[in-house]
């Protein structure tokens, strides 16, 4: 049994739908009675936000207006995945019409609840509970639509609603045991079933109320799911086919990297490759799950394969990460010092805000922050303890590989291919896989395109 993995552009039309049905009860997949795990179709779950956003500032209008042009949109979805039309005047034709008449209803029926419970929270006070609530019906109605059409046409499906199994703790960590005991008691009670369907992205937290694993978090859905059964291998099914050694978006020549240790992909889901969660990784890596990143649009190409692969000591990708804010504190005071790092870190942690890197000297410490919420503030606590210098608009620009000191040369050549470009500071020993730089935000579209210059031609 394996999971599969799929995305909103995967899912984004009737068209999409139709493919990824295709795929699933293909002859590659004949016999393994698999989990499928998909998105909202594209754009569903920012229409939600929106929706939210209108009800959060008390404007009621613009958020119906706004479910009823999403509304209308998955109409025109089911009335092209269940087509009535031109079955001919046969008898077959007339049982094959009546079926998708019947299917067709099923899933208007499973969209207008979403939409009827959407509406019914237009006219409360409007909370974050509520909020959670309306983005779960997304992932509620591409499944629903896939069901009943995968029902159609012959497949036995059922549908899972993640709410019955997925749940986190008061961590806000996935609770293995619940979510392991409660999937595997739905799918014995489904003995019969080819495909087992079920939500991406949603969840129940500690209190039962609805939640989910943030946005983007339908591949750590996958990966729980893979983790908790130990199943044979995770795939995450996107619109590129696997992960590259740069970003295509700015760097031509790109090629997808074959295979990836567990650690190294952590890095690059981590330092901005936008093709898998940065969670995911962590489940898959614990209970030693393979995950494939496969091509919805090229499903025959080899995409990439993170697993514990033995060492290669190579250099396989560069990514980068946007939004990125040094913080320079320096102080006399920290010279032979043990409690200045610790009041420095007590700063970022008093205002909830996640260190991405750290250089230090004797003097002084620099560190970077993605998350600049909070920034007035924490410069105002820390200017206690030091002078603090702020650069805003940088970017962190990371080498992946394996990396391990003992094999020289790895933080030459990367340093090296930056070659004369401005770089702020380096980060190297924190794991052998990684190699980060920050640059100015203006020059990481070029450091990129040096590193791939120099790393990889
Ligand atoms: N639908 C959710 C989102 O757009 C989850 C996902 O797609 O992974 O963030
Ligand atoms: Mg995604």
């Amino acid at each position: 049994m394996k999971v599969l993995k799929f995305g909103g552009t995967s899912v984004g039309s009737a068209a999409r739908i139709k493919d990824v049905a295709r795929l699933i009860t293909g002859d590659t997949y004949a016999g393994q009675r698999n989990i499928v795990v998909l998105s909202a179709m594209a754009g569903t779950t920012n229409t939600l936000v929106q929706i939210c956003d209108y009800l959060y500032k008390h404007n009621p209008a613009g958020a119906q207006e706004t479910a009823n042009a999403l509304e209308s949109k998955y109409r025109d979805v089911i009335a092209e995945l269940f087509d009535t039309a031109g079955s001919g005047g046969t008898r077959r034709g007339a049982m094959v019409n009546a079926a998708a008449a019947a299917a067709r209803q099923a899933a208007t029926e499973s969209v207008s609840r979403c939409f009827a419970y959407i509406r019914s929270l237009m006219g409360v006070d409007f909370t974050d509970t509520d909020e959670k609530e309306i983005l779960a019906q997304g992932e509620l109605m591409s499944t629903a639509l896939m069901n009943n059409y995968l029902n159609l046409t012959g497949t036995r499906s059922v549908l899972l609603s993640a709410l019955k199994f997925m749940r986190t703790d008061e961590n806000g960590e996935p609770d293995m045991k619940y979510i392991s005991v409660r999937l595997k008691r739905l799918i014995d009670m489904n003995p019969d079933a080819e495909i087992y369907l079920t939500q991406g992205f949603i969840c129940r937290n500690e209190y039962g109320d609805v939640d989910n694993l943030q946005r983007g978090g339908s591949d750590y859905t996958a990966s729980i799911i893979g983790a908790a059964l130990e199943l044979e291998e995770i795939q995450i099914w996107t619109d590129i086919d696997g992960m590259h050694n740069n970003d295509p978006r700015y760097v031509e020549g790109t090629r997808p990297v074959s295979e990836l240790h567990f650690e190294e992909a952590s890095e690059l889901a981590y330092f901005g490759a936008k093709i898998l969660h940065p969670a995911c990784v962590l489940p898959a890596r614990l209970h030693n799950i393979p995950i494939r990143l496969l091509n919805t649009m090229e499903p025959q190409k080899p995409g990439t394969l993170i697993c514990n692969t033995p060492p290669t000591r190579s250099i396989k990708a560069v990514s980068a990460k946007d939004n990125i804010t040094a913080i320079h504190i320096k102080s006399g005071r920290m010279f032979r010092s043990y409690s200045f790092l610790n009041k420095v870190f007590e700063t970022f942690e008093r205002h909830c805000t996640p260190i991405d890197m750290i250089a230090t000297s004797e003097v002084g410490v620099t560190v970077t922050i993605d998350n600049d919420g909070r920034l007035e503030q924490i410069v105002d606590d820390l200017m206690a303890f030091g002078t603090v210098n702020v650069d805003r608009k940088m970017a962190i620009v990371c080498v992946v590989g394996d990396m391990d000191w003992h094999n020289g040369g790895f933080a030459g050549r990367a340093v090296d291919a930056l070659g004369d470009l401005p770089v702020r500071m380096i980060s190297y020993g924190g794991s052998n896989y990684n190699i980060a730089m920050v640059v100015s935000a203006d020059d990481k579209i070029e450091a990129l395109r040096r590193l791939s210059a120099n790393l990889f031609n």
